[in-house]
């Protein structure tokens, strides 16, 4: 789960990281009380879960509450790369003497969480990799051992930072941030711009924050702060109804049973020349509840043409399957075409009680690949 920057900042604050003060606002007057209430110069940010806000016009500086309010009509309703800014974090501005850049983030090679750091920040950290990356300092944390002091020492003095009391600031940082990574269960946690002002003064000015959606169930408080409006609609439809759901880009809806089989059938969707619109698990099940809410969210997708249901029986049984799937499309009414691969445990008297009772847009093929090419033909 990726969390607003306000809401990273909140996650920081009460790791001890500095962040300035700031204030919510979901209208232009309530921008204008933020920034009367904060008195003096603000910046206006747009809440939106994607980088580069300062070069898509959504973040701005303001010297007095007018100017504050005028920015946010301005940035209240803007796309910035398909997110339609809906809410404005109204923070005291800071005077900025350099940028660095701060993460730690999983490497899966490695199995470990990785530190980078560079006094090269600012900019994006693929543009930093890219044109300076000698100037990039990784470092790697074994979680068994924790983390250590002198980690941080190696990535300041490695970076050049030669200030001793920016090297101590930050160092103290740099622990704070792996304590919020594993306190806060993240899979990533980037401060970039990392500043030091012109009083000497280090502190996180932005923050993207992710957190393993496997571990929310730690952190009610976190996902709390999920905003339904800001995903996919259907991946929160889908999230009600327990299913797990992806979107995809393509036209053939896919839902399978287990994760496994699911990816594979997005491979095999692929393999035969179509483009899947979504990634639908069914989990273990396969009773017709579980098939309704699978079909009812695929079918909301207006991309989809049509859909392969794709089920290997093992403890669930195919012509339990194949009666979910009869008492589904009796529940709802399915107009795209269906097309349904069952093997495994009674695959045969599953496709029989398919066959004899299957409605004309509903079509068995006794292999995965047959299928594929059954949907990507008919999707076409
Ligand atoms: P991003 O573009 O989405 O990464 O948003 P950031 O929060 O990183 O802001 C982008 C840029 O806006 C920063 O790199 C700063 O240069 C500038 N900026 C943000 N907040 C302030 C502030 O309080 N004072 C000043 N002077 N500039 C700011
Ligand atoms: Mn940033």
């Amino acid at each position: 789960m990726d969390l607003y920057e306000y809401q990273g900042k909140e996650l920081f604050r009460q790791a001890g990281i500095p962040v300035s003060d700031g204030h919510l606002a979901f209208t232009s007057q309530e921008a204008r009380a933020a920034a009367h209430e904060l008195s003096g110069p603000v910046v206006v940010k747009a809440q939106v879960l994607a980088g580069g806000r300062g070069k898509a016009g959504g973040i701005k500086l303001a010297t007095t509450p007018d100017e504050a309010e005028a920015h946010a009509r301005a940035i209240l309703g803007l796309d910035i790369k398909g997110h339609i800014v809906r809410r404005l974090w109204i923070e005291a501005a800071s005077d900025i003497a350099k940028e660095y850049y701060l993460s730690l983030t999983f490497d899966r090679g490695i199995k470990k969480p990785l530190f980078m750091f560079t006094t090269q920040g600012g900019v994006e950290i693929e543009q930093i990799a890219e044109e300076n990356p000698q100037a990039l300092v990784r470092l790697h944390v074994d979680p068994l051992e924790g983390f250590n002091p002198w980690q941080a020492r190696r990535l300041v003095y490695g970076a050049g930072v030669t200030d001793p009391s920016e090297q101590k600031q930050i160092a103290r940082i740099i622990g704070q941030l792996y304590e919020a990574f594993v306190r806060f269960d993240a899979m990533l946690c980037e401060v970039n711009p990392l500043i030091v002002t012109p009083d000497g003064v280090v502190k996180a000015l932005d923050s993207k924050f992710t957190v393993d959606d496997n571990a929310l169930y730690r952190h009610p408080a976190i996902a709390e702060m999920r905003d339904d409006e800001a995903g996919d609609p259907l991946e929160a439809i889908a999230r009600e109804k327990k299913v797990t759901y992806v979107k995809l880009d393509g036209e053939v809806g896919v839902c399978g049973n287990g994760a496994g089989l699911t990816m594979s059938t997005v491979d095999v969707v692929t393999f035969a020349g179509g483009r899947p619109a979504n990634f639908c698990d069914l989990g273990g099940g396969g009773d017709a509840q579980g098939v309704v809410d699978a079909l009812s969210v695929i079918t909301r997708d207006p991309q989809v043409k049509a859909i392969f249901f794709n089920v290997f029986g093992g403890i669930t049984r195919c012509d339990e399957v194949a009666r979910g799937i009869l008492q589904a499309l009796t529940e709802m009414k399915l107009e795209l075409p269906l097309v349904v691969r069952l093997d495994g445990t009674n695959a045969e008297e599953g496709r029989r009680i398919l066959a004899a009772a299957a409605p004309a847009n509903l079509s068995v093929e006794p292999t995965m690949l047959e299928a594929a090419r059954r949907a990507v033909e008919l999707a076409a």
